[in-house]
């Protein structure tokens, strides 16, 4: 087995469950994390002694310190940090409320300062690290009744391009991934059946995108084929935006 930990925010569901079994499948410990502990209890049953399940709202400071710390006391260090949780509701900027657009930047952006002020002291000290932020296609295309969503994503671009320049020098590599429209129950949730098709005539691959499409550009980005990358932004969008 493996000795490698991936610690993942938004473990319960969608990609991050996906990303979870996807590292367990491979041999490496993992730390899933999510609001509620009783939600990751079909992951612990994978693999008791490889996942560590955590609670973690990542609008929570104390909760990322306190799951990093469970983290190295269980498996030692943390080699991979996924930044995934994140949520989507749609709203027109008109009715938007300064309530609604502070939430999505707090769930969605600012979630990554609490993770990665809490995981990067340990990536420094170890010299090696791999942290790969989800953002969104959407941030090229723009959206309606998306603007707090987007924002947001575009966010993580400018945090993962920034902190990806400061961290070079510890051997900390830091990208991200933008999806494209991928199916997931949350997904399926905010988008119409006739919005989907619409999705899926705009790229260029004529299937829609799995959580899987993601999690295999995840294994890329955490393991030691892309270790001449760093700051970089990768669709997984099947081939909708081109640039
Ligand atoms: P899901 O809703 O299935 O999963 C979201 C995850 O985030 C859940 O595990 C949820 O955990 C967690 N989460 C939400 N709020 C919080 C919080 N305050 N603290 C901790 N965890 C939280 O969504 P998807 O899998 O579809 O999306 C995952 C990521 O991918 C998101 O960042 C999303 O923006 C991004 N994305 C998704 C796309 C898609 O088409 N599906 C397209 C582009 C980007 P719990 O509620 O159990 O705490």
């Amino acid at each position: 087995m493996s000795n490698i930990t991936w610690f993942i925010t938004g473990g319960s569901s969608g990609y991050g469950l996906a990303l979870a079994r996807y590292a367990l499948g491979r041999g490496y410990n993992v730390v899933a994390t999510a609001r509620s502990i009783a939600k990751l209890t079909a992951l612990t049953a994978i693999a008791p002694d490889r996942v560590l399940a955590q609670k973690l709202d990542v609008t929570v400071t104390a909760d990322a310190d306190n799951a990093v710390k469970a983290a190295v006391a269980r498996f030692g260090r943390i080699d991979v940090l996924i930044n995934n949780a994140g949520i989507y509701p749609r709203q027109n900027f008109l009715e938007m409320t300064e309530q609604q657009w502070d939430e999505m930047q707090d769930i969605n952006l600012k979630s990554m300062f609490h993770s990665m002020k809490a995981v990067l002291p340990h990536m420094v000290a170890q010299k090696s690290g791999k942290i790969v932020n989800i953002s969104s296609v959407t941030f090229h295309l723009g959206m309606a009744t998306l603007s707090h969503y987007v924002a947001s994503k575009g966010g993580v671009i400018g945090l993962t391009r920034s902190l990806a320049r400061e961290m070079g020098p510890y051997d900390i590599h830091i990208n991200c991934i933008t999806p494209g429209a991928i199916k997931t129950a949350a997904e399926a949730s905010v988008v119409t059946d006739e919005q989907a098709a619409q999705f899926l005539a705009s790229q260029s691959l004529q299937r829609r995108i799995m959580p899987i499409d993601v999690a295999r550009v995840c294994l890329f980005l955490s393991c030691e084929l892309s270790d001449g990358m760093t700051g970089q932004v990768l669709n997984v969008d099947g081939g909708w935006v081109m640039h």
